[in-house]
């Protein structure tokens, strides 16, 4: 007899992100793909969790988390954002962001109902609900801006929807989504019966003065938002997968309840490790948040001199632009050639949507040393000016991002 395995996860490939630190690590490319920092963050930090590893606690934490953890978690949310939230009933602390999303959408999302992505997508998204038996329904952003229409969104939901999904920054476009946007998904979700699901892991990384503004801080919103978080973005400690989710009692307690058989819990010392950052280390994240704007600009430029279409970046890692400029190829054709040819890997925008997607645009993760991203731009500059050479002479430059602070809404540079 042959075996079935669950075609949902039997027919995704591997993501993207493992597929091309592969292929980087096979043809010695510098990797501007998966976001990860490549400094570690602060000592201290880790100074805690090695001295829990040592001393203890070594056994199982409780389900919910410790609750250094958790009463750090809330003291982070009144002091950013206003949020009254109990350590012992509005939290859940998972392992990472990953885990936050997977427990949320399988304790608030059942089979048959529906689940509404805004996209581009972050990947994660889509298998977890053709897990539980949810449909997805899309509402697809247009480049360059990628406003967010409240009327698409609402045309996308109805009285089977039970989660919409919101990603601000958003992964991979560095959207930070407007107050008034916000307002019109706080609409939307008012009207429904849906929840929404915040994935908040970039909420400090945002750039030019914005502010981070959680939907769950909007009229009417405090019943109806989980807001996702993750200590692996805040303080450049993507591999110790520490997340959490906080929100209504009501909405946690199921959530804890998938956590409880997907983890149960994660290691307590790097819960200890991460109470202490919360506490102590809020100015890392603060000027990790100015050196990537930083970064960003850097590389913003020099793509845009190369001929990439530079589109607008407002926070996270990531940097997005156009290859029209530059080839007619497919965004994954062009992003392994560079890998093989340049040295150089990124990530195509093509895998973040579900069809009908843009295939011309590809990401850039500047979360990297100054001198990784100069390196990095001096492989491609070689590689495309000897092809430019060849084709007698480079696009125009452009750039979309910079010219205003409310929202790129800068035109062709
Ligand atoms: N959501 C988004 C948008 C992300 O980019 C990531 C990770 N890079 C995650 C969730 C997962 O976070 P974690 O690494 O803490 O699991
Ligand atoms: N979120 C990271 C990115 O977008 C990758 C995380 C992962 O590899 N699962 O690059």
């Amino acid at each position: 007899m042959s075996v079935e395995p669950n075609p949902v996860f039997a027919e995704l490939p591997t993501t993207i992100f493992s597929v091309m630190s592969a292929l980087a690590v096979e043809h010695g490319a510098i990797n501007l793909g998966q976001g990860f920092p490549d400094e570690d963050g602060p000592v201290a930090i880790r100074d805690v969790a090695a001295g829990a590893l040592i001393d203890g606690p070594n056994q199982y934490p409780p389900m919910r988390g410790r609750t250094e953890l958790r009463g750090a978690i809330c003291a982070h949310a009144k002091r950013f954002y206003g949020l009254d939230f109990d350590p012992d009933a509005n939290v859940v602390v998972t392992s990472g962001g990953t885990e936050a999303l997977t427990a949320s959408i399988m304790g608030l999302v059942g089979q048959g109902g529906e689940v509404v992505l805004i996209e581009p997508a972050y990947d994660s998204y889509a298998p977890i609900a053709g897990a539980v038996g949810a449909r997805v329904k899309t509402v697809k952003l247009a480049p360059p801006h990628w406003r967010l229409d409240a009327e698409a969104l609402a045309a996308a939901v109805t009285s089977e929807t039970r989660a919409v999904m919101l990603n601000t920054p958003l992964n991979p476009i560095g959207r930070a989504f407007t107050r008034e946007e916000l307002e019109g998904v706080a609409r939307v979700v008012a009207r429904s019966h849906a929840v929404a699901i915040c994935d908040e892991v970039y909420e400090h990384l945002i750039f030019d003065g914005r502010e981070h503004i959680p939907l769950i801080t909007l009229p009417g919103m405090a019943e109806r938002v989980v807001r996702v978080g993750s200590a692996g973005k805040m303080f450049s400690l993507t591999g110790w997968k520490i997340g959490w989710v906080t929100g209504p009692a009501a909405l946690i307690d199921v959530i804890a309840k998938a956590h409880q058989f997907i983890t149960f819990t994660s290691s307590p010392a790097l819960q200890l490790g991460v109470a202490y950052a919360l506490e102590h280390e809020m100015d890392f994240t603060l000027n990790l948040t100015k050196t990537l704007q930083a970064n960003r600009d850097l590389l913003a430029e020099r793509l845009a001199r190369l001929g990439f279409e530079v589109l607008p970046c407002e926070g996270s890692y990531f940097l997005t632009a156009g290859i029209r400029g530059l080839t007619n190829e497919s965004d994954r054709a062009f992003c392994e050639r560079l890998t093989r040819e340049a040295g150089v890997a990124l990530i195509p925008l093509s895998v973040f949507f579900s069809g009908g997607q843009p295939d011309h645009l590809v990401r850039f993760a500047f979360c990297k040393k100054r001198e990784v991203l100069e390196a990095a731009l001096q492989r491609l500059e070689r590689y495309f000016h000897a092809e430019a050479r060849s084709r007698g002479g480079l696009g125009s430059p452009t750039v979309y991002w910079g010219s205003t602070a409310e929202g790129g809404e800068g035109g062709t540079a």
